[in-house]
């Protein structure tokens, strides 16, 4: 029966899994629908940098100066392209020489908008050089704009205005999430105009220099435990135990899960869609609920926490782990999600994240250290020690462990640098 049970299970996680792999390259792409919010990216040292994924409104008069800018943009990148590729020059003054005034009198751009589609074709065969790709020709797919800070966009609390074709233009963006960068203390850099699904979008980077936490300057440790009946739970220094009940999230994604399910039997092009509509409807869900929990976690905590999360990159190894569908991180896209919506949320707070091996983290006593399967009931989530008898809630028990890894690993650290 048991092992009925792990062979059915594991299909379930490949699949999680593959979707996951998926959602990944899809955030660093900045493929969303629509983003409200911010991803996480590593800067220089010290250096944070944010991409903030912003939703533009526009009349339909603007629609149409977008949309003739950008094509314009996407066309005289499609047009030098080909010229870099057959000549293989990437050096900006040859390639200004040769093609600047033909570019601006093709597509009839500005002096700037000519000298940003050098600068985005030059580095989009760098980057495809530096990242080992054989020297092949690239296309540019989608209407886009690049847009130079304070030259060709700026952006403040009310509107965002950029230069197009026909002058300068005036728009609405959505604010939500935005509020904070304006403090006078990130700075924003060339964003890209993007159009999808008959929406618009500004990409932009935000940079602002952070110190990083030392971890001799740490003052707290806070295990977070992630699960589905308890969303995640936390430990700290104190000894106290903290509840983010996940049980309205399980439902939630038991509702999606239904719809999806049913749809699928049909296989009609509308159900197609509509299980698409619906993919796209629960990762918005799911990024607001991690949005929420770690924000809750970040302001919780005094500045120098040191946070401890399972590493669950290998999932797929730790066998311990596989049959255990019902838990949060066997969706490993939204684990991988809160692990960098916390690391971003907690460098800007003065904390800081690292993930340890989830070896043994549900299966040892944090009172004796005596390890054993049994220690743990998986069906009544509850965990009592065989040695010593010590009894409490299982997911209170994998923070507990985690932050006894994060204990170690502070004096670990520390004893290497004496
Ligand atoms: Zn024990």
């Amino acid at each position: 029966m048991a092992r009925t049970a792990k062979s059915a299970a594991a299909p379930t996680l490949i699949k999680a899994i593959a979707i996951a792999t998926a959602g990944i390259v899809i955030v660093k792409t900045g493929d969303f629908i629509k983003i409200l919010y911010n991803t996480f990216s590593e800067g220089g040292e010290g250096m944070t940098t944010i991409t903030a994924k912003i939703q533009i409104y526009v009349t339909e008069h603007q629609e149409e100066s977008l949309k003739i800018t950008s094509r314009a943009y996407q066309k005289a990148c499609n047009w030098l392209s080909e010229k870099v590729f057959s000549s293989k020059n990437v050096n900006q003054a040859q390639l200004n020489n040769l093609f600047y005034k033909e570019l601006r009198d093709t597509f009839g751009l500005k002096s700037q908008m000519a000298q940003s589609v050098m600068k985005t074709v030059i580095a989009s065969y760098k980057s495809a050089q530096s990242n080992g790709h054989d020297w092949s020709l690239i296309h540019y797919k989608r209407p886009s704009y690049d847009l130079v800070w304070n030259r060709d966009y700026s952006l403040n609390e009310r509107l965002f205005s950029l230069n197009t074709l026909d002058g300068r233009i005036k728009l609405p963006y959505e604010k939500k999430g935005m509020y904070d960068y304006f403090d006078g203390t990130w700075k924003f850099g060339t964003a890209k105009l993007v159009r999808k699904f008959d929406k618009w979008f500004l990409h932009i980077p935000m940079t602002k220099e952070i110190p990083q936490l030392n971890i001799q300057d740490v003052n707290n440790v806070v295990g977070v435990d992630l699960g589905i009946n308890f969303l995640a739970t936390s430990y700290d220094s104190k000894g106290k135990t903290t509840f983010f009940n996940g049980r309205k999230v399980k439902h939630k994604r038991g509702q999606f899960k239904a719809v999806r399910k049913s749809l699928q039997q049909r296989q009609t092009t509308s159900s197609r869609k509509r299980i698409r509509a619906i993919g796209q409807r629960e990762n918005r869900y799911v990024l607001d609920v991690n949005h929420q929990v770690t924000k809750a976690l970040v302001e919780r905590y005094p500045k120098g926490t040191l946070f401890v999360l399972e590493d669950l990159t290998g999932v797929r190894q730790a066998t311990e782990r596989i049959h255990v569908k019902n838990r949060y991180v066997s969706v490993s896209w939204a684990f991988y999600q809160f692990r960098q919506l916390l690391e971003y949320k907690a460098q800007l707070y003065g904390h800081k994240v690292i993930v340890v091996s989830p070896k043994d983290t549900s299966q040892t006593c944090p009172k004796c250290g005596h390890v054993a399967k049994r220690n743990r009931n998986k069906k009544t989530h509850t965990f009592m020690c065989v040695n010593c008898s010590y009894q409490s809630n299982d997911d209170r028990i994998g923070a507990m462990n985690l932050y006894r890894k994060g204990i170690a690993y502070i004096s670990d650290t520390v004893t290497v640098e004496v």
